[in-house]
Formats: structure tokens, C-alpha cells, sequence
């Protein structure tokens, strides 16, 4: 067995100074009644104005280069800012998907018209993507799926369908991994693509698929004869999937995989100090130790992608452990309290602990089973 290495990350000074700012942004911002602080805000909290105005601040596309409306500053101050902003529970669901993944997607393999048409305007929170993965019989099994572009004239005609795409409604365009030349059985990862769907193109419909509660997060969305111009299409005709795998680390070692019920753990926590509970605060105290194990990881994590080092099984193990952390703080948290979770509770516990048990199922579910990772880690660590 391979032990798996993770480098320890002191965090500079002047980190702190920057974790002020933003903390004081999100303190003026609560009191003004921008928003109200919820659970698994990364995917559920959508504020289109909210986005905007972190993108005044400098604070979408921070590491990306100056020319293109980043702020060239490291991961680690990215880092900052993100865990900042999940933690307060703050509506990042907008501009989410476009900053973690599709941004640095196209500076590592789009053209440089692709980086100056779409990074700017990603980075002033005014451009919101979604991701086209899966479809109704691919999922786990992502090399099954079905959609499929044909080369016309000056672009590509696609047909297909994909589902739980999240933010969709919201989104302007979606990366829509597609084959490009029929499947063949000995190279199934072979002849895929990614493509820039404009979603407000003809032939693009988006059907909402509701949770229990009503909410509207994700969708299916179909493409019918929808015609993509050649210069959307990222990277290499035929290199999708490895350019789709190149994302994951980035998909999967962030904070919001383990701070997405944390709006509920501070709210439990603040309650039972009130209250001189100390045999909750004892349990508690057992959460947060985990917490800050998980934090460790996934900050070496960001250091590793900001020095080039693959983090991909190491990524996987903390979305693993991280979305089993974050599900499970709901049940803690039911069994510390008497409160009743209810959406349209009066108290915000109520509704905090009512939004994390209806929104967890989903956190072992998106962006990798919980199996699958196990299997990308356990592969991952036998010697050869
Ligand atoms: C809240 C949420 C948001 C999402 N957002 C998006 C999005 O924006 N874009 C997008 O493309 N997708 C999105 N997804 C879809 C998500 O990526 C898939 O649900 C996930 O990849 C699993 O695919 P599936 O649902 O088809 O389940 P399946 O692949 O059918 O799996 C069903 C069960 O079988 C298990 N299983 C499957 N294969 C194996 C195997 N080889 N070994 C062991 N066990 C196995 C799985 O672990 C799972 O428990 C989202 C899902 C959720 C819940």
C-alpha cells in the first residue's frame, strides 16, 4: 500500500487581514438583510446580486491572471474567501460552478478568444455555468452517455439530454460532455468532448425537477438539433474525458465538501453555550475535531493544485469523508436538541436543521458516489 501524502499548510500573516475583510463584507451584508444564512448555500443559495457584487470585491476568479479580470492571488487566499463565505451560508450558488471549475478549465485548455470572452465576465459574477455530465443512463457509469454532436458546417449539431443539472435555470451556458465519434467498446472514454452550450440557444429546453420541499435546484435538460459554433467547443475534439477528469480535483477536495450543513453547526453551537449545555457542547467539541482534520486535508489539497502535484485520489478520499461529516452533522444535531426542523420554523436552528436533513442525501450523491470515490481510493493506493 502507497501511504498518501498531504503537505501541511501554515497559513501567512496577512491571510488574516483578507479573512477580516471578508467577514466584516459578510457581517455589513447579513445586517443590511441581503441574506439570510442557510445550509448547503454553494448549491441551494442562488443571489444573482450576490454574485455581482463579490465580483466588485475581487472575489470571483481570484488566481486567474489580471488580463483576463482575475486578481492573480494564490489558492490559499481563494481558499480563505470560499470557506469564509460557505460558512456564513452565504448565496454562492450563482457564479459557484463558473469560478471552481469552468474558469480554470478555460485557461488550462480553451483558446484565448474563449478566455477573453468568458473570464472577465465570469469574474464580475455576471456569467453563471452549469455542468452537462449526466444523463439519465450514465452516471457513476459517465462513459455510457449518449448525447452526440455531428460535425456540420462551422459547428456541431447536438442531440441528447442530461439530468440533475444543477443551476441550470440560473446558468447562461453549460460544459456538455458529449461523443463526437460513436463509442467504441475497447476505448469507451475515447471520441467524448466538451462543449459550450449557450443555454438560451434554439432547440435547448429546461425542465425543472423539484425536491420534496418544492425547491427548484436542478433540472434535465434537453438539446434538440441545438447547433454549437466550432469555437465553443474546449480543448481537443476527442480529449474530453481526460480534460473533464483534469476538473475533478478541483470538484472534490474544496471546502464546501464538508461545510455545507456548517451554517447549522455554529447556530447548534451558539445555542448550547446560551444554554450552558455542556454534555451537547461535549459532542459537539467531537464534531469539530473532525472538522479541522478535514479542513487540514483539504487546504494541503489546494496547495498541491497550486504547485501542480496530481491530488486527484487524495481529493476523492476528503469528498468521501467530507460528505459523510457534513450528512451526519444533521443527525448530530437532531439528537443534541429538541427543536423541531421546519422549513417555516420560527426559530433559525428549526429551519437550518430542516434544510441540512432535506438537502444531505444528496452531498454522497453529487460530484461522485460515495462507492465510486472509495473505489478511486482504494485503486489509487495498491502498489503495483
Ligand atoms: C444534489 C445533486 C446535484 C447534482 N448536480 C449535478 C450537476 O450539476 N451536473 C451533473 O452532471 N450531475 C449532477 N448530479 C448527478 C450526480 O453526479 C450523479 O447522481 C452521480 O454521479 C450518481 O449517478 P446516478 O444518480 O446515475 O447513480 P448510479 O450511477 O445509477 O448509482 C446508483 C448507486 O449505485 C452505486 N454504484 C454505481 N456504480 C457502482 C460501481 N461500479 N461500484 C459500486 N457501486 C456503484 C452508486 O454508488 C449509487 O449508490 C447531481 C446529483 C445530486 C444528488
Amino acid at each position: 500500500m502507497k501511504a498518501l501524502q498531504i503537505p501541511v499548510v501554515d497559513l501567512p500573516k496577512h491571510t488574516e487581514d483578507l479573512r477580516s475583510e471578508v467577514r466584516q463584507f459578510i457581517k455589513d451584508e447579513i445586517a443590511s438583510g441581503s441574506f439570510e444564512p442557510r445550509c448547503d448555500s454553494w448549491l441551494s443559495g442562488f443571489s444573482a446580486g450576490f454574485s455581482r457584487k463579490l465580483g466588485e470585491q475581487g472575489w470571483i476568479g481570484m488566481t486567474w491572471p489580471k488580463k483576463y479580470g482575475g486578481g492573480e492571488r494564490s489558492s490559499i487566499e481563494r481558499y480563505i474567501v470560499t470557506e469564509e463565505l460557505l460558512s456564513a451560508g452565504a448565496p454562492v450558488a450563482g457564479h459557484w460552478i463558473a469560478d471552481r471549475q469552468s474558469g480554470p478549465l478555460f485557461l488550462k485548455f480553451g483558446t484565448e478568444e474563449q478566455r477573453e470572452f468568458f473570464l472577465p465576465k465570469i469574474a464580475k459574477g455576471e456569467c453563471f455555468f452549469s455542468i452537462g455530465l449526466s444523463e439519465p443512463n450514465a452516471g457513476s457509469d459517465l462513459a455510457a452517455l449518449q448525447t452526440r454532436a455531428v460535425k456540420v458546417d462551422k459547428g456541431w449539431i447536438l442531440n441528447g439530454s442530461k439530468i440533475w443539472t444543477s443551476g441550470a435555470h440560473n446558468a447562461h451556458y453549460m460544459i456538455t460532455l458529449c461523443r463526437t465519434s460513436p463509442m467504441n467498446p475497447d476505448n469507451r472514454h475515447g471520441g467524448m468532448s466538451q462543449l459550450v452550450v449557450d443555454l438560451a440557444a434554439p432547440g435547448v429546453t429546461i425542465r425543472p425537477i423539484h425536491l420534496m420541499t418544492g425547491e427548484h435546484h436542478f433540472n434535465e435538460v434537453f438539446m434538440e438539433d441545438v447547433f454549437v459554433p466550432d469555437d465553443m467547443v474546449v480543448g481537443e475534439i476527442g480529449n474530453g474525458w481526460k480534460q473533464g477528469m483534469a476538473e475533478l480535483a478541483y470538484e472534490r477536495s474544496g471546502p464546501e465538501r464538508f461545510l455545507s450543513t456548517y451554517p447549522l453547526l455554529n447556530e447548534l453551537t451558539n445555542s448550547l453555550l446560551e444554554n450552558g449545555d455542556t454534555k451537547g457542547l461535549n459532542e459537539v467539541s467531537r464534531v469539530i475535531s473532525r472538522l479541522w482534520t478535514l479542513r487540514n486535508m483539504s487546504l494541503g489539497i489546494a496547495q498541491m493544485l497550486e504547485d501542480g502535484i496530481p491530488s486527484n485520489i487524495i481529493a476523492s478520499l476528503v469528498k468521501d469523508q467530507g460528505t459523510k461529516f457534513e450528512q451526519e452533522m444533521a443527525e448530530i444535531a437532531r439528537l443534541i436538541v429538541s427543536v423541531t426542523p421546519s422549513t417555516q420554523s420560527d426559530s433559525r436552528l428549526g429551519r437550518l436543521m430542516a434544510q441540512s436533513i432535506l438537502q444531505s442525501p444528496g452531498f454522497t450523491l453529487r460530484g461522485g458516489t460515495t462507492e465510486i470515490l472509495r473505489g478511486i481510493v482504494a485503486k489509487g493506493v495498491i502498489q503495483k
